[in-house]
């Protein structure tokens, strides 16, 4: 082949000096007009047959396959004006053959005509550059008009000339007439100047094809003018025009084979580089999609042998075009199969796939590997089978390779981290709502098997309220909103207990839309029981708090009072967001008293407290308490102490005033019995000591009987001994034991005379009578009267015991019957007592089911009266 291409470029030159020859003959054959006949119609057809119509025929298969496969104008002209010229030698001859010499002249001059017109059209063409016919249904359009057209003109001519119905062309014998020298004059001006057009063709592209075309185009101008000049067949002229056609036929088929050839070498198929030439702009695409592509686009013959290598061969490989033209592209190349396909396989392969689509390692000039993406088309002879080349065009993944290497490898850790995770994982079908992937620990949670779970919906397992949270939230997180809070599902196991989850997922958009969503889910069942019942602890101990009488106040570190319970509130008001030396103390710093840093750290401190809004004394318990979260905060608890202190008070006056009590009358015993026993007293003096003793013995026991009966009534311990008694004569016989005792206050009973029996404890109510008739005596002056009375009042007895002594303020008089109530205006260093008879007086009388009560008036004297019930009543 490449000898081919240097023969024909070596008879570039010669295919000129014929041109130039057949001119200058034209001349002197017009000059001189030889008149030598030679006229054997057999060798005229045979010479128009294969030198003119067989190449005409084939530039025109090869021109209407060109335009075919790239739409390009010129080609479908030159195809069509091939055609014609061919016909018009062919069927110009065939006439001769029979001796029609005027339907010979007349068919072949106007297909020449033809030709000349088409040959204009692709000139003009080619000369405007315009585009390209994009549709391939649109091409097949045009390319049947034209040679359909083309064919009906040439069936009409050739039934002209056999009917011979001629227009006024030639007439055997007398010549051209002038019709005739117009038509093939136009001829030969219209060859002249389409030949002219590729000329100019060739000087642009310095393309063989253009070389050749004009010369072709030129000779058949020169023919043409050859049969202008000279009319008769068979003349030196007529000869030279016809040698000249021939020559003409030649070089088209020269002109095409040129293009044939060229396209070989190149990376285009022969139709799209014939176009080419006739299309700069379509030539400029090719060269420009070969050359800016990244991939490797390589041509072979059959052998492999390279004949193509683009830029992007040139980057990827190392290799420059020059370089690598000729050698065997997979020796070159060290290319091995990613499938470890031997190579030699594979080439038989690709030759008889026609393409084939592989991975191969391929190694550069600098010896590293590259790894490839390789595809090849094989390049036929249009219409045969048979395979002229091979396009390889080669994508280096090598990067692509790495990455998605990496992406495996990263792909890999994540599905095993995924499915070995102790943490549940699934991947749900966003729109589906079905399982596309569950890890273990996923189906150990749910109880499901991962078979059993593909069934279902990730939906199913959670009750409406779940399931309207999650789709709430999946729409959310689906809309690029972001969900903060973690909320929590139920979610139903197989065996139909419920547990509790939170779930997080994250939603994949792969195409703008929700695809896929990764759902992870964490089972927080144990830790929401353990809140719930921590929730039901606290509540109980909020209202255990609530409910106390005590205050109760909580503060964190930073002397915020976080809780306070009711009792506290009730005094300190609410809280809101108050420190707690503000809200008790109304301070703006902290107390200079805290103990928070002592509490803080462990210790229990006790602090009594006058609370100033309630004047009432608190103890106050400030204890550290250990939060959940590990922080501590201070308790305090207010407990009121104030009625305690009251009594501590009181119980302490009344130690003292017993001890007083009883220490009186023990040293008038002591030192009456010191003195009885001394020697020397007169009898009389000795019996009046030991009165003094018995009556201070008795005063004693007085007090002693009182405190028992007090602590008896308190231990509830007081039981009566009740029988039927006669209150006039126990009256009588208290009033008697007083008499005895002293003499200085006037003893008065006034009793009715109908009294009638009581159901009454004897002791106790002499009890009564004692302490009132003491304290008249002890609350009176000497001499005074004092007066019992006892009479019938309704459904009861009433006893009275007046005296006319100091008497007791209306005020007092309320207080009396309390315990340890004395009343200070009356105290007297002489008149001793514990404030406890008529506390023990009052709790007797009540026992036996009566009421005691005073009337009195300071200055005047006081009666106090009780009642007894009346038996059966
Ligand atoms: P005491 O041991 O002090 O007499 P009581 O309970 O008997 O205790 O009396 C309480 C107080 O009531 C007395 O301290 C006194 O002030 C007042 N009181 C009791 N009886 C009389 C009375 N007859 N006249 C005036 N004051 C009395």
């Amino acid at each position: 082949m490449l000898r081919n291409r240097d023969l024909i470029k070596r008879l570039k030159i010669p295919a000129l000096g014929i041109l130039v020859l057949a001119v200058v003959l034209s001349i002197v054959f017009g000059l001189t007009r030889p008149t030598v006949v030679f006229d054997p119609p057999g060798l005229i057809v045979v010479l128009n047959l294969l030198l003119v119509g067989l190449p005409a025929v084939l530039v025109t298969f090869l021109f209407s396959r060109a335009f075919l496969a790239t739409g390009v104008w010129p080609v479908l002209w030159l195809g069509a004006a091939a055609l014609s010229f061919g016909l018009a030698s062919v069927i110009g001859a065939g006439f001769l053959l029979f001796g029609q010499v005027n339907a010979a002249v007349f068919t072949h001059n106007t297909l020449l005509f033809i030709s000349g017109i088409l040959n204009i059209a692709a000139a003009f063409h080619v000369l405007n550059n315009n585009d390209s016919l994009a549709s391939a249904v649109a091409r097949k359009g045009s390319l049947s008009q034209v040679y359909v057209s083309l064919l009906i003109v040439t069936g009409g001519i050739i039934a002209f000339g056999i009917i011979e119905i001629l227009p006024p062309f030639f007439v055997q014998g007398a010549g051209g007439t002038p019709l005739r020298q117009v038509i093939v004059a136009f001829s030969a001006v219209s060859f002249l100047v389409s030949g002219l057009v590729m000329f100019r063709g060739y000087f642009r592209s310095r393309s063989d094809m253009y070389y050749w075309y004009a010369l072709a185009l030129l000779l058949a101008a020169g023919g043409a003018l050859d049969i202008f000049l000279q009319t008769g067949t068979g003349t030196a002229l007529n000869w030279l025009g016809r040698l000249e056609q021939c020559f003409s036929g030649i070089f088209l088929l020269i002109a095409a084979l040129v293009a044939f050839q060229n396209t070989r070498t190149t990376r285009v198929s022969a139709e799209a580089a014939l176009a080419a030439l006739f299309s700069p702009r379509q030539e400029a695409n090719l060269e420009l999609l070969f050359d800016n592509i990244d991939d490797a686009i390589v041509s072979t013959d059959v052998k492999f042998h390279i004949t193509g290598w683009n830029r992007g061969a040139e980057v990827i490989y190392g290799w420059k075009a020059a370089e690598v033209i000729g050698k065997d592209i997979f020796a070159l190349l060290h290319t091995s199969y990613l499938d470890n396909s031997p190579v030699a396989f594979m080439q038989q392969k690709i030759i008889s796939a026609g393409s084939l689509t592989s991975e191969v390692i391929h190694q550069r000039r600098d010896g590293k590997n590259v790894y490839i993406l390789s595809r090849t088309n094989t390049l036929k002879e249009p219409l045969k089978n048979t395979v002229l080349g091979l396009v390889f065009v080669f994508h280096d993944v090598t990067e692509s390779r790495h990455s998605r290497l990496a992406l495996q490898i990263s792909e890999a850790k994540a599905n095993a981290l995924i499915r070995f995770a102790p943490t549940a994982i699934c991947e749900v079908d966003y729109k589906q709502r079905s399982f596309i992937s569950i890890n273990d620990a996923m189906c150990d949670m749910l109880g499901y098997s991962k078979d059993e779970l593909r069934e279902m919906s990730f939906f199913e397992l959670q009750d409406e309220q779940s399931h309207e949270l999650l789709v709430d939230r999946l729409h959310r997180q689906a809309a690029g909103k972001v969900n903060e809070d973690t909320a929590e599902y139920s979610v139903k196991k197989k065996d139909g207990s419920v547990i509790y989850a939170a779930l997080k997922f994250m939603v994949n958009h792969p195409a703008g839309r929700p695809d896929t969503a990764l759902i992870v889910a964490h089972d927080i069942t144990e830790r929401r029981k353990t809140e719930q019942a921590l929730q039901i602890e606290r509540d109980r101990l909020i209202s255990v708090l609530d409910a106390m009488q005590d205050g109760v106040s909580i503060m964190d570190q930073d002397y915020n009072v976080v809780y306070i319970n009711p009792s506290l509130r009730a005094i300190y008001g609410g809280v809101e967001n108050r420190k707690c030396y503000n809200y008790f103390n109304g301070f703006s710093v902290s107390c200079s008293w805290c103990n928070n840093a002592r509490v803080l750290s462990g210790a229990v401190l006790r602090r009594e407290t006058t609370i100033a809004q309630t004047g009432r004394t608190y103890e106050i318990t400030d204890a550290p308490l250990k939060n959940s979260d590990g922080t501590i905060s201070k308790l305090a608890l207010f407990h009121d102490i104030t009625e305690r202190k009251k009594i501590d008070e009181l119980k302490d006056d009344f130690i003292g005033m017993v001890s007083h009590e009883l220490k009186t009358p023990l040293t008038v015993v002591l030192g009456a019995l010191n003195a009885a026993t001394s020697n020397n007293i007169p009898p009389q003096e000795v019996k009046e000591l030991l009165d003094d003793a018995a009556w201070g013995a008795e005063t004693m026991s007085d007090v002693v009987d009182n405190l028992l009966e007090f602590s008896r009534w308190q231990a509830n311990r007081l039981m009566l001994s009740t029988q039927p008694l006669d209150v006039a004569s126990v009256i009588n016989r208290v009033i008697r034991q007083f008499g005895r005792k002293q003499s200085s206050r006037e003893m008065v009973a006034d009793i009715s005379s109908d009294l009638p029996v009581v159901n009454a404890d004897l002791v106790r109510i002499e009890r009564v009578l004692e302490n009132l008739i003491g304290n008249a005596i002890k609350y009176s002056p000497e001499g005074a009267q004092v007066r019992i009375t006892a009479r019938t009042g309704p459904e009861c007895l009433v006893i009275g015991v007046h005296d006319r002594g100091i008497g007791i303020a209306a005020v007092d008089q309320s207080k009396l019957f309390q315990r340890f109530q004395r009343l200070e205006t009356t105290m007297e260093a002489s008149l001793q007592g514990v404030g406890l008879g008529l506390v023990v007086c009052r709790r007797l009388v009540e026992a036996h089911g009566g009421r005691i009560w005073v009337e009195s008036e300071p200055g005047k004297g006081s009666s106090f009266y009780f009642t007894l019930p009346l038996p059966g009543e």
